[in-house]
């Protein structure tokens, strides 16, 4: 959605041909996109693409420095799932309650999920685990499973914790105006 949307905000681009770094080949299309977006400021896309052996890369660098950004937000109940966040490339999302961790390196340059579906994604991590574990660590799976699908039900209150160092990923739309939240930038 977001992604679909900021073409719009497109300013220049430039396109050239290098060697790919992956099979040696001149079929490295680099696409570098000038981007002026609301809230982020100017943002510079660069995607790479081989054509040779299918090699994919998409990088984001603000023009504007910004600091390091640290963000927790207490899920207290059912309603805050619904927050929205911003995640870039560089966006790392974490929940301690349950030790897992979304790291940075994603195809998409930019996204906006809400907190059930980053819930929604561990949940789809675990059960290809538990398709691959063997049998004793079936065990914690299961009970990472459970305390999961409670909390997406607004059962147990947990922290996500947002990092990003360009400062850029965060909230993007509160799921109500005392949502508790506390940043630090560095
Ligand atoms: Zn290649």
């Amino acid at each position: 959605m977001f992604e679909d949307k900021i073409t719009q905000y497109a300013k220049e681009t430039h396109t050239y041909t290098l060697e790919c770094p992956y099979c040696g080949k001149n079929t490295l299309v680099v696409n570098e996109t000038m981007y002026n977006l609301p809230r982020l400021g100017e943002v510079l896309l660069i995607s790479k693409n081989c054509s040779s052996c299918g090699y994919k890369h998409n990088d984001m660098i603000p023009l504007k420095k910004k600091r390091r950004r640290r963000i927790y937000i207490k899920v207290e109940n059912k309603e805050d799932l619904k927050t929205k966040i911003l995640r870039t490339s560089m966006t790392r999302i974490e929940i301690p309650e349950i030790g897992a961790e979304m790291v940075p390196g994603i195809i998409a340059p930019f996204f906006v999920t809400n907190i059930e579906g980053v819930l929604q994604r561990f949940l789809d991590i675990l059960s290809t685990m538990n398709l691959l574990e063997v049998s004793e660590k079936k065990d914690n799976l299961s009970i990472i499973t459970k305390k999961i699908e409670q909390m997406m039900i607004g059962k147990i209150p947990f922290t996500v914790i947002i990092d990003d160092p360009w400062g850029i990923g965060g909230i993007y739309e509160k799921s109500r105006k005392t949502l508790v939240i506390t940043e630090y930038v560095e």
